[in-house]
């Protein structure tokens, strides 16, 4: 199934909300598609690899500017390790695909060809082929007879490197996604956007439209969550109507021109309660630590390590109860994740989470949530609003 359905915040997102709106990813300058071609066929080499097919997903937009619907119909990129690629598409999606002379040439194919035939001769004398985790079974199985003798392998293993270390167009629209969210936490925390006396689902959908004003093509979550509803950490907002004097947990994105936002703020309606004061700047000081971690070379696990040991060492460690981040860009949830075991080291261009929280159950919860860029300056943070915890009085 499709990522939307399987990743942390996406739980929430229904499957047919992602099948009827489909992004169109930023249409970049030429360049920036042939680099990252070059760099595709760079890893073909490396894996041994002679051709790549990529179908629905986010690697097609990422190397063609193009997002696939999940169409019933065959769409496939075809990379070859030498030679121009080819975008099979069914004839009546031509109009929505801006051609990228240079990048890839456009095959349509009409209502009455075989695309699995035609997509086979292009592929024909390959002995290894790369296969994306999201092109439909269907198609894979049809094409098997005509490719007896070849071996098959994931394109993830191809593309993937590549897609977690962002170029510099990718990290202008993560910082503009950022910034536009960052816009509407400061309305939260300024006591703006209206809390006591709603539903956490009213708040919810109030957030939603902000997204949309500030620029984002798509909600792609706004998790509101009161008092002690705050302990699960993807609350889904419900019929709860927020109280004074309770902390509020709310953590939105949305995708912006093909990119995501993802950012958790907590405020308090009323003076701060003591034990949720002290919990909230154990909480700041491990979200920090965490920030202050995510230098180049640093293992991921090193990351969730210093957030982590900040909270143990207070007393609060049974109380963080998921990884520390995860990598964001076209998916919301994406490489590389920043958890225990993962022993990758960030490079410039990794953009993900840092969102330790704290959760103790049947009474609050909190969690502090920036997208990080691993950079050669240092860690670069996309979301500046106030890390404190707002009293809201
Ligand atoms: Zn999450
Ligand atoms: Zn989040
Ligand atoms: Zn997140």
């Amino acid at each position: 199934m499709n990522k939307a359905a399987s990743t942390g915040h996406g739980d929430a997102l229904p499957v047919e909300r992602w099948q009827t709106r489909v992004m169109s990813a930023p249409s970049l300058d030429t360049t920036v598609y042939l680099d990252r071609l070059d760099r595709v066929r760079a890893a073909m080499g490396e894996h041994d690899v002679d051709a790549v097919m990529l179908s629905v997903g986010h690697d097609l937009p990422y190397l063609t500017g193009y997002t696939s619907m999940p169409l019933e119909r065959l769409t496939l990129l075809i990379v070859p390790r030498e030679g121009d690629p080819s975008l099979l598409i069914p004839g009546l999606e031509a109009a929505r695909v801006t051609a990228q002379p240079g990048v890839f040439q456009l095959l349509p194919w009409t209502e009455t060809d075989d695309p699995t035939a035609i997509a086979s001769t292009l592929v024909a004398g390959a002995h290894r082929i790369a296969v994306g985790d999201q092109m439909w079974a269907r198609f894979l199985v049809e094409m098997l007879p005509h490719l007896s003798g070849v071996e098959f392998t994931r394109a993830v293993d191809v593309v993937g490197a590549l897609r977690r270390t962002k170029d510099q167009a990718e990290i202008d629209a993560l910082a503009a996604a950022g910034a536009a969210v960052d816009l509407i936490a400061g309305e939260l925390q300024r006591g703006e956007i209206p809390l006591v006396g709603r539903t956490e689902a009213d708040v919810s959908a109030h957030l939603g439209r902000r997204i949309i004003e500030e620029g984002h093509q798509r909600v792609n979550f706004a998790i509101v969550a009161a008092g002690e509803n705050a302990s699960s950490p993807h609350h889904h907002p419900g019929d709860r109507v927020i109280r004074e004097d309770e902390i509020v947990l709310c953590d939105f994105g949305g995708t912006m021109n093909g990119y995501c936002s993802d950012t958790t703020r907590c405020v308090f309606t009323g003076e701060i309660a003591a034990d949720v004061a002290e919990a909230y700047a154990i909480l700041h000081d491990a979200q920090a630590a965490g920030v202050a971690a995510a230098a180049i070379g640093t293992p991921c696990e090193d990351v969730d390590r210093a957030t982590r040991k900040v909270i143990a060492d207070a007393g609060y460690g049974e109380y963080f109860i998921h990884r520390t981040g995860h990598g964001i860009g076209l998916e919301e949830h994406e490489d590389p994740y920043i958890v225990e075991g993962n022993d990758l080291p960030l490079a410039a261009g990794h953009a993900f989470s840092v969102e330790p929280g704290i959760y103790v159950p049947g009474k609050w919860g909190m969690r502090l949530e920036d997208i990080v860029v691993a950079t050669d300056d240092g860690p670069r943070q996309l979301n500046n609003s106030d890390h404190s915890l707002i009293a809201l009085v």
